[in-house]
C-alpha cells in the first residue's frame, strides 16, 4: 500500500516503528530493543496481536529496521513502498522551527545539532540513514522535539550565564516534546471550540520524561525543560531542577561528571525518590500500602508540578485551561488530586467524579464546577503527530 506512513523513533540501544494509514489509523506498532548487543530482541503488534522477532547478527539499528519492516510486509501490512516517513528527532537547535523534509543540508544542520544532544542525534541519524538505504525513493522527513519552543521569547530562554556561552556555544533552554505540546495546544482548542490562535493552555505531559509548557495564542511561550531534557520537573529517573552548587559538592564526594551525569538522569526522579521504582503505577500501589518513601516520591513530584504551575502563568495573560497529558497524565487521578490541592490560590479545583474517570465522561472536563480554569484530561500521541507532519511535509 502507498498509502501508508512510517513513523521511525530510534534511542540508543532501541527502535520504535509504527505504521498508519492516511486517514492516521495505526496498522502497527513495534520496539527492538537491547540493540546493539547480542540478545537484541524485538516486538509487532498488529491486528491484536504480538509477534516476537529474532533480530539478525549484528543485531544494530540496520538489522532491527529490516527485521520489523519484513514483518510487516509479511502480515502484508506495508506493499510497495511507504507513501513517507517520519523520523523523530531530538535536536533541532535553532535551525527548525518546523518539520522539515530530510535533504542533505538538513542532515547537516542535525549533525551540527549533536553537540547538543549526543546521546540522540547521532542515533536518531542511524534511522534515517538506514530507512533511506530500504526506501530511497520515499520522502523522509524529520520532526523536532525542539522546533515547536522556538517562538520562546529571548527572556524565556536565556540562563543568567556570561553572553558568550550562547553566542559561541548556543547554551539557552531549547525545551522538549514539542510535538506533544504543540498537539495539546490543537486538541484543547478544539475541545474549548475557540481558533487556536486565541487558545492558551499550561500543557503539563507527565510520562517517563515530564515537561510543562505556557502555550499563549497557539504558541509556546515558556517550558520547563532546558538545553537537554533533564531540567524542570521531577520525571522517572530525571532529578529535573537542581542547585548547581550540587555540582561542586558531589566533585568534592569524589563523583567524576560522568558518574554526576548518570546519577540525575538514570538513577533520580521517582526511582531516587522512592528506592523502589520510576513507575508512578506502582508508587501509587506501594504509597497506598503504607510505603512511606513511595507517598513523599509522589508528593515531591505533584508539589514540583504545581510550582511549575504557577510558574508558568507569568507567561499567560488569560487561561483556557490547564492540560494534563502523557502517561501520568492521563491515567493518574491521584497524580492530578494533589498537583491541583496546592494551586487553590490560583482558584483550580478538580470535581473528583470527572477526575476518577479521566474526563472520559466529560468531554475531557475534570474541573469542578467553581474552579476559576477549565481543567483538562487530553491522550496524547506523539508517533500520530509525527505521521501527520510526515504527510504533511512530503
Ligand atoms: P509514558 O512515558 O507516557 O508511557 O508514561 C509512563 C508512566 O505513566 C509510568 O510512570 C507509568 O507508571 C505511568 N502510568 C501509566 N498508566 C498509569 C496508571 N493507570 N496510573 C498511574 N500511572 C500510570
Amino acid at each position: 500500500m502507498e498509502d501508508t506512513l512510517l513513523v521511525v523513533n530510534c534511542g540508543s540501544s532501541s527502535l520504535k516503528l509504527a505504521l498508519y494509514d492516511r486517514q492516521m489509523h495505526c496498522l502497527a506498532s513495534a520496539l527492538a530493543e537491547r540493540l546493539g548487543s547480542s540478545d537484541a530482541f524485538g516486538r509487532l503488534d498488529a491486528n491484536d496481536q504480538r509477534h516476537q522477532i529474532e533480530i539478525p547478527a549484528p543485531g544494530d539499528h540496520d538489522a532491527a529496521l529490516a527485521a520489523l519492516i519484513q514483518q510487516l510486509r509479511t502480515l502484508q501490512l506495508l506493499q510497495g513502498q511507504p507513501r513517507a516517513v517520519g523520523h523523530r528527532v531530538v535536536h533541532g537547535g535553532e535551525s527548525f522551527t518546523d518539520a522539515a523534509r530530510i535533504t542533505p543540508e538538513v542532515v547537516d544542520a542535525i549533525e551540527r545539532c549533536a553537540a547538543l544532544a549526543p546521546l540522540h542525534n547521532p542515533v536518531n541519524l542511524v534511522g534515517i540513514r538506514a530507512t533511506q538505504a530500504l526506501f530511497p525513493e520515499v520522502p523522509q522527513v524529520a520532526v523536532f522535539d525542539t522546533a515547536y519552543h522556538q517562538s520562546l521569547p529571548e527572556h524565556a530562554y536565556l540562563y543568567a550565564l556570561p553572553q558568550r556561552f550562547y553566542q559561541e556555544w548556543g547554551v539557552r533552554r531549547y525545551g522538549f516534546h514539542g510535538t506533544s505540546h504543540q498537539f495539546m495546544a490543537g486538541e484543547a482548542a478544539r475541545i474549548l471550540d475557540k481558533p487556536l490562535s486565541e487558545t492558551s493552555i499550561i500543557s503539563a505531559h507527565l510520562g517517563n520524561g515530564c515537561s510543562i509548557t505556557a502555550i499563549r495564542d497557539g504558541q509556546s511561550v515558556d517550558t520547563s525543560m532546558g538545553l537537554t531534557p533533564l531540567e524542570g520537573l521531577v520525571m522517572g529517573t530525571r532529578s529535573g531542577d537542581l542547585d548547581p552548587g550540587l555540582f561542586e559538592f558531589l566533585g568534592g564526594k569524589g563523583l567524576s561528571p560522568a558518574e554526576i551525569n548518570r546519577l540525575l538522569n538514570q538513577d533520580s526522579g521517582l526511582l531516587g525518590l522512592s528506592g523502589e521504582t520510576n513507575d508512578m503505577r506502582t508508587l501509587t500501589e506501594l504509597a497506598a500500602n503504607g510505603h512511606r518513601q513511595a507517598d513523599l516520591a509522589i508528593e515531591v513530584f505533584c508539589f514540583r508540578l504545581a510550582r511549575y504551575v504557577g510558574a508558568m502563568t507569568a507567561s499567560l495573560t488569560q487561561l483556557d485551561a490547564l492540560v494534563f497529558t502523557g502517561g501520568i497524565g492521563e491515567n493518574s487521578a491521584l497524580v492530578r488530586t494533589r498537583t491541583v490541592a496546592h494551586l487553590q490560590l490560583l482558584g483550580l479545583s478538580l470535581d473528583n467524579n470527572h477526575n476518577d474517570r479521566h474526563g472520559r465522561d466529560n468531554q475531557h472536563h475534570i474541573e469542578h464546577a467553581d474552579s476559576r480554569f477549565p481543567i483538562l484530561v487530553i491522550p496524547t500521541n506523539e508517533e500520530r503527530v509525527i505521521a501527520q507532519s510526515a504527510l504533511n511535509h512530503s
